[in-house]
């Protein structure tokens, strides 16, 4: 049921900031739910996913991005592009930053992307609980946004376990919304397909596991995903590398780290589902898919 009329407030709020700094995870905190993939590992959102938070008679869709770096790739450049398609449509816009640490050249090239934006503008401190000067690592990342004054407001925050702040935030956000009607139903807190959903689980864990440069080679897909009669939830995923070597080293000896990455998922997926789900996994390869614009697409990367 989707609302309309003169009442009703709705606009889209970008998430942005460079990889690791907790968007995603400010993301599902903004909406008491799991629809983005977080890992320590940068570049674990690939996808601008959107979350969906109604209240009342006002609707946010958050727009979550994949952190701004220098691309290597065509997915690299199919990433920042995501950035910066979501700064041109958005109502607002929300730059966290990671107060654990002082603002490194890629937070620079955030600021200038949002600086000039003429949206209010948010900056949120992330990562307060660990975090051992986040007044003074704050001050330096107010800086960045030097001579801008205007529909600026700042917050510093735990993403992880500050969901007080968290709900406080979202309610300056909604305050802020135009008036328009809602773009989404209310309800799914995302506008993702379930299997996109859970091959991003997939990746996440996936990624937790993998080392070094290979998470950067990895994609995930669900081809298939059917519900038998008492509930069970079967899952069909593959695990998408580069080239024949990788494949052994995401498989692990004797299946053991492929077992693993499936074990770990299933457990999100059943948490999330509240369903016993069934989860097979396979690992295929598609020779240089980062570089190749038809095997993106294939995956979801359009
Ligand atoms: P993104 O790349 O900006 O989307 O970052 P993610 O949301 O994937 O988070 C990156 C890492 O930072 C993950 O390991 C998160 O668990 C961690 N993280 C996110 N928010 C917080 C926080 O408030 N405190 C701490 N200590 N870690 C956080
Ligand atoms: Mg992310």
């Amino acid at each position: 049921s989707i609302t309309s009329g003169e009442q009703t407030h709705s606009g889209f709020v970008a998430i942005v900031g460079k990889p690791n700094v907790g968007k995603s995870t400010l993301l599902n905190a903004f909406l008491g739910t799991k629809v983005a993939p977080t890992s320590p590992r940068p570049q674990t959102t690939r996808r601008g996913v959107r979350g969906i938070h109604t209240s009342g008679d006002r609707q946010i869709v958050f727009v979550d991005t994949p952190g701004l770096h220098k691309p290597k790739d065509a997915l690299g450049k199919y990433m920042n592009h995501e950035v910066h398609s979501a700064l041109a449509d958005v109502d607002a816009v929300v730059w966290v930053v990671d107060l654990r640490h002082p603002p490194t050249d890629e937070d620079q090239l955030v600021a200038r992307q949002v600086r000039e934006l003429p949206k209010p503008l948010f900056l949120v401190g992330n990562k307060t609980d660990a975090a051992k000067y986040p007044d003074e690592a704050m001050k330096l990342y107010r800086a960045l946004l030097e001579g801008r004054d205007a529909d600026l407001s700042d917050t510093m925050l735990s993403a992880q376990n500050n969901p007080n702040a968290v709900a406080t935030l979202r309610e300056q956000l909604l305050e802020i919304l135009p008036e328009s009607p809602f773009f989404f139903p209310v309800g799914p807190a995302s506008d993702q397909s379930r299997e996109q959903w859970a091959a991003e689980i997939i990746r996440e864990e996936a990624m937790k596991k993998l080392r070094d440069e290979l998470p950067y080679a990895v994609a995930t897909r669900v081809n298939r995903w059917t519900e038998r009669e008492d509930g069970l939830q079967r899952i069909e995923g593959e695990i998408v590398v580069e080239k024949n070597a990788h494949k052994g080293m995401v498989i692990g000896s004797g299946g053991k780290q492929l077992r693993e990455i499936g074990q770990a998922a299933r457990k999100q997926l059943e948490v999330f589902l509240d369903r016993k789900v069934y989860l097979g996994l396979e690992v295929i390869v598609i020779p240089g898919w980062r570089e190749d614009v038809e095997a993106l697409r294939e995956l979801g990367y359009e």
